[in-house]
């Protein structure tokens, strides 16, 4: 037996004291049995959306979802989606089914959801209800498609992007026939609306099993992302490199922190590798430009996916510099801390330390690097050194009482700032006032 949550035992009481029968199922099942306690608690009953809304009346109800049969209720300060049993008509968009049925069955019910490790139900008691072996396929960490999978993915071609983000997040691996239905109807994403394909994407990538899944589903990515074409399997001819394109990347994208822009700009930070590959007279592959151009690709798909804008800021930014070094030098951080920001710098550092740990072996020697960056930046921001003119001991006011107007106020104050950076004057009013004799107009 299993513990309910009392607020949902209480949930689940109040519908059957109603008539109806009602149960805890999908996500938040699948996650208690795999050890973890989710927040959100999808409760599936016999109840129509009315009734729901009558056994509830004294709780806050929130009618959103209430075209597909979802009431959600808020009861001693849990939310609980509260979905009548439902069946689904035929799909011809290959994601909206075209009609929905209430009323029908549990059974009905279970069978039109999405995976085995889906379809498991708690009663109020505790007790687990599972007609489809999910249990089995939690333990065997197995996605599988309910019924025939070529049928579910055709119906709706979002489970496919949902069966490879739960196999990125739990480390699953997919069943091989619902495998096999994911790669052959994978062009069928392109029916999905972009925000969705974006959401999806986002969640996969930040999932722990990120590598494996990223060599292996390389053909569904690319159905969305021809920013990637010929990268699986392009040898780089090139001796800093030790894996091929796509692997390396993969690589990347699972060293990096599981952050939206941070796991973003490692998947494309090499996508323009394919375009700017040229080879020298010694057969030595060289990629010029792949940075900027790299980002630019970056730009297009994630605004053709619909991306929140400072994600796409911050992933083209990340791309179109990735490669640049940064010397172990304070004023050299300073200025790249005035320049990107605290959070971008951090962000840069980590991804090239993860693009360099994928490289060749030797490499590895030149991570410690990256520790001497990142403990320069936490020296300065520690000892709140001067880095940008929020801290400089003078500020526009002072230029503008010399007499200066205009784009000469900027001059001087960059000038004064690159000055203290660079050690050559102290921060301090009176010192830098003084040192505006040495301003040059250049
Ligand atoms: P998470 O909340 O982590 O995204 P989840 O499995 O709870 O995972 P929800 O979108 O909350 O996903 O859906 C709740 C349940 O509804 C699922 O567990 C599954 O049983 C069912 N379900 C969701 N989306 C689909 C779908 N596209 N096709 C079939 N069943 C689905
Ligand atoms: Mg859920």
């Amino acid at each position: 037996m299993i513990t309910v949550p009392p607020a949902a035992e209480k949930a689940l009481k109040i519908l059957e004291a109603g008539g109806f029968d009602a149960y805890i199922v999908g996500g938040y099942v699948r996650d208690l049995l795999l050890g973890f306690e989710s927040a959100d608690i999808d409760i599936t009953t016999g109840a129509t959306p009315d009734e729901v809304k009558e056994l509830f009346s004294s709780c806050r109800i929130v009618e959103t979802g209430i075209r597909h049969g979802t009431v959600t209720v808020i009861l001693d300060g849990t939310s609980f989606e509260i979905t009548t049993f439902r069946g689904d008509g035929s799909y011809a968009d290959n994601r909206h089914p075209d009609s929905i049925t209430f009323k029908s069955s549990l059974d009905e019910d279970l069978s039109r959801r999405d995976f085995t490790v889906n379809a498991i139900c708690l009663d109020v008691k505790g007790k687990v209800i599972d007609k489809f072996g999910g249990e089995e396929d939690l333990e065997k960490k197995l996605i599988r498609a309910i019924g025939d999978p070529e049928q579910r993915f055709r119906e709706d071609s979002l489970r496919i992007l949902r069966a490879i983000r739960f196999a990125s997040v739990y480390g699953f691996s997919i069943e091989s026939g619902t495998d096999r239905a994911i790669h052959k109807l994978a062009v069928l994403i392109h029916n999905l609306s972009k925000e969705r394909v974006f959401s999806e994407l986002t969640r996969i990538l930040a999932g722990e099993n990120i590598e494996d899944i990223l060599l292996e589903y390389y053909d569904v990515f690319n159905i969305f992302l021809p920013e990637i074409d010929g990268m699986y399997g392009f040898n780089q001819r090139n001796f800093h490199h030790k894996y091929d394109l796509w692997t390396h990347t993969s690589h990347v994208v699972s060293s990096v922190k599981p952050e939206t822009a941070l796991r973003m700009a490692a998947l494309f930070h090499d996508c323009a590798k394919v375009d700017t590959f040229s080879i020298d007279e010694q057969g030595v592959g060289h990629f010029y430009s792949h940075a900027p151009f790299g980002a630019k690709k970056a730009r297009e798909a994630l605004s053709r996916l619909r991306a929140p804008s400072a994600v796409i800021e911050k992933v083209s930014f990340l791309v179109k510099v990735h490669d640049s070094p940064i010397e172990e030098k304070k004023a050299i951080v300073k200025k790249k801390l005035n320049k990107y920001g605290e959070e971008n710098l951090r962000a840069l550092i980590e991804l090239q330390r993860a693009d360099t740990l994928s490289l060749a072996d030797e490499y590895r020697a030149r991570l410690s690097h990256f520790d001497v960056l990142e403990r320069i930046i936490n020296e300065i921001i520690s000892e709140n050194e001067c880095f940008s003119l929020k801290e400089l001991a003078v500020n526009g006011d002072d230029i503008i009482a010399l007499g200066f107007s205009g784009p000469d106020v900027g001059k001087r104050l960059a000038f004064l700032l690159n000055a203290v950076i660079d050690g050559k004057e102290k921060n301090d009013r009176e010192s830098l006032l003084g040192y505006l004799d040495f301003y040059e107009e250049n």
